[in-house]
């Protein structure tokens, strides 16, 4: 006997309303990252692993225990992308495209990371994300998060999530603080937990991060981060919140809040919910003004976010098809015509469900059950005379329509069943 095949750990076959729901949040994000001036761009799923490696850092827990790496048959060495920044900026300088700044590229697709799976955490998952290149302005970060939150008010989630944002300075104030953090944590060493430990030597930033309870009783003690911002750093963020405040997003400073990648500065960000337990964090992003150049490319500015669509689809009602279709129905033996009718139909871009057999009544439960909201029923008297019965499934009643004219009434009286398909 065989095995029964499942879907392999931490990985679900997408279909119906869960579908639909992920297809919702991509809509809308990308439609007002359109208005937002992003352009598109899909880049590969799996990369040479030095793609990620440097970018995201040894010590950060993606490259630490997460990548799906392997070498391929040719023995290169490769791995599943886990994130969308570091391909895109990969793609920005292999391109030659940072001799067009600024530039505004929006990306969604799979991700993957080995995780132990759970409500909202996969090991395959969907981001959407956008980058900013080449403008270095605290509005920049405003706007960028805008979008986030336009897309969050869209999906009618403003009331359940958090803005919440913080500072992470530029590169002088972060080794001060630094520094000021290993002389802190140096002493209470032997009562951190395993991975802080090994964070304080080689980035004691996010032990800030941790989520062990113990490390987070020591965190609350230890230095503060707007006590060694320099003055650059805090007018940045000081004009950051401005942008917010002028366009009336709410939003909370969260000083803890340190991104898990190595390659931010200034802003950072997270939009979180408490509707979904420990996997609270719908999109998070921030500025990072290094990244670029750390991978090759001239110095230039950047900043963007990436939001999970699995999570957001989670907090969703899922929507109704906007797109209705009409039920074919034969009688007798008119099923040639019904069968060229129906594909001609769907030529036109009316959605066409057709119904080859079954009584009467087992048809019409099966238009409703696809909510047909209309049934053709091709009858042998009728087409002697060239017509058709349709019948309006809302009201019950029905009209004879002239097969010729099909088309044109249906578009009329029921355009709801149409879509635009060329
Ligand atoms: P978390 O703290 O939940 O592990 P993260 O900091 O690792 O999140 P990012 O790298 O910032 O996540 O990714 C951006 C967004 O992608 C997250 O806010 C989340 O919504 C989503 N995301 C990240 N990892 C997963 C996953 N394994 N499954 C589903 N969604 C995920
Ligand atoms: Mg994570």
């Amino acid at each position: 006997m065989s095995q029964k095949l499942q879907p392999a750990r931490g990985t679900k076959d997408l279909f119906g309303e869960d579908y639909r729901k992920i297809e919702q949040v991509l809509t809308i994000a990308q439609n007002l990252a359109t208005c937002y001036g992003y352009e598109p761009i899909t880049t590969p799923i799996f990369e040479s692993t030095a793609v990620f490696k440097r970018p995201l850092g040894e010590t950060s827990d993606v490259v630490g225990k997460e990548m799906y790496t392997f070498t391929d048959r040719g023995g290169e060495e490769v791995t599943l992308r886990p994130e969308g920044t570091a391909g895109v900026v990969r793609a920005v300088i292999s391109n030659g495209m940072t001799q067009n700044m600024p530039l505004k590229l929006s990306y969604f697709g799979p991700m993957f990371r080995y995780e132990r799976p759970q409500q909202g955490r996969y090991r395959q998952f969907h981001q959407m994300g956008v980058e900013c290149f080449g403008i270095n302005h605290p509005l920049v970060d405003a706007e960028t998060i805008a979008l986030g939150y336009e897309i969050i008010k869209s999906l009618g989630l403003e009331n359940r999530i958090e803005v919440q944002i913080n500072t992470i300075g530029d590169i002088p104030s972060r080794q001060a603080f630094r520094q000021a953090l290993v002389d802190y944590f140096t002493p209470l060493k032997n009562q951190l937990s395993e991975d802080s430990q090994s964070r304080l030597s080689r980035n004691p930033l996010r032990i800030l991060d941790s989520k062990d309870a113990k490390d987070q009783e020591i965190v609350k003690e230890a230095p503060r981060f707007e006590d060694y911002l320099n003055d650059d750093s805090v007018r940045f963020f000081e004009q950051v919140c401005r942008g917010l405040e002028a366009l009336n997003i709410p939003y909370k400073i969260n000083r803890h809040l340190v991104r898990g990648l190595d390659y931010y500065t200034h802003t950072a960000f997270e939009f979180v919910t408490t509707d979904l337990g420990a996997q609270g964090t719908v999109l998070a992003g921030g500025r990072y003004d290094g990244l670029v150049q750390q991978m090759g490319g001239p110095e230039t500015a950047g900043v963007g976010w990436a939001l999970g669509a699995d999570r957001l689809a989670l907090m969703l009602q899922a929507p109704e098809n906007q797109v209705k279709p009409v039920a074919l129905i034969p009688l007798g033996e008119t099923e040639n015509v019904a069968f060229t009718t129906g594909v001609q139909l769907r030529n036109l871009g009316f959605v066409v469900d057709f119904l080859y057999n079954g009584n009467m009544g087992k048809r019409m439960k099966r238009a409703n059950k696809v909510t047909a909201v209309a049934a053709i029923i091709i009858g042998e008297e009728e087409l002697q005379t060239g017509q058709v019965i349709v019948k309006n499934m809302e009201s019950g009643s029905q009209e004879l329509v002239k097969l010729s004219g099909l088309a044109e009434y249906l578009t009329l009286h029921f355009p709801n069943t149409r879509i635009k398909v060329g």
